[in-house]
């Protein structure tokens, strides 16, 4: 399958502050950057978005993506989340208030955004792919995803998270896993806020590699723009269980 990295952190552009994968053209997962990311004709083509979490560089474009594409009911966008995080979605961004309510305009019956909910650990199908949410260790509720292709490999996706155990067992138990994509935020000199707001310093994302009980590829994403350079210079030097890179962003990968 194919991932175009539209958002990722690691890079200079705007839009690469923000969280968003393209996964085959038409699935986003996490809409950060999608319409900073996306030429028009390329949005009019993503038909579903999966949430990992509600927190704004991961869901910040849906309502221009909507604006853009969606707004006048002819085709409707999907978005798959998890009963908490729709409930946060509609509290606080289709709320009439933050921007219409898209999810009853312009009509109920055919409304430009549809709600879908989706369970922690029960596997769902979005066309040739599989999608299992799990739960991971965040400040907010928040899944990262394993995304099955029907056939062929598979990718895990960690989203944001502090030190965490699911994913791990879920990645030791999957036989095709091709890739895994893990945050790493701030660097270890600030252990303390990345352990308060439940994300990953290279120490501590070195810790949870050795949960991992098999070889595979690891990419980073996540680095916060600020300490980028600072980031980049302690993960050369960190003495990981396994080779990382950082997931390059504007880039299309195979899996
Ligand atoms: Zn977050
Ligand atoms: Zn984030």
């Amino acid at each position: 399958m194919e991932w175009r990295i539209l958002g990722s952190f690691g890079g200079s552009s705007p839009a690469c502050r923000m969280t968003s994968f393209l996964v085959d053209g038409t699935l986003a997962l996490d809409a950060g950057s999608l319409t900073q990311a996306l030429t028009v004709p390329e949005q009019e083509r993503v038909s579903r978005i999966v949430l990992s979490h509600s927190h704004l560089d991961h869901v910040a474009s849906i309502p221009f993506l909507v604006e853009n594409v969606f707004a006048d009911g002819a085709k409707t966008l999907e978005i798959l989340l998890t009963p908490e995080v729709h409930d946060t979605v509609k509290r606080h961004l289709f709320n009439n208030d933050l921007w219409p309510d898209f999810t009853r305009i312009p009509s109920q019956l055919a409304p430009a955004v549809k709600l879908v909910q989706m369970l922690p650990r029960v596997p769902f199908a979005v066309g040739h792919l599989t999608l299992t949410p799990i739960p991971v260790n965040h400040t907010v509720p928040t899944c990262g995803f394993l995304v099955e292709e029907q056939g062929g490999g598979a990718v895990l996706f960690t989203s944001d998270t502090g030190p965490t155990q699911e994913v791990w067992e879920a990645a030791n138990r999957c036989p095709n896993l091709r890739a895994l994509i893990v945050e790493v935020s701030f660097p270890s000199r600030l252990q303390r806020i990345a352990d308060l707001s439940l994300h990953l310093t290279p120490q501590t994302l070195a810790q949870e590699l050795q949960k991992l009980s098999r070889q595979v590829p690891v990419y980073l994403y996540h680095l916060k723009p600020r300490y980028l350079e600072e980031l980049r210079q302690e993960l050369s030097t960190t003495p990981f269980p396994q080779p990382v890179v950082e997931l390059q962003q504007g880039e299309t990968y195979r899996f």
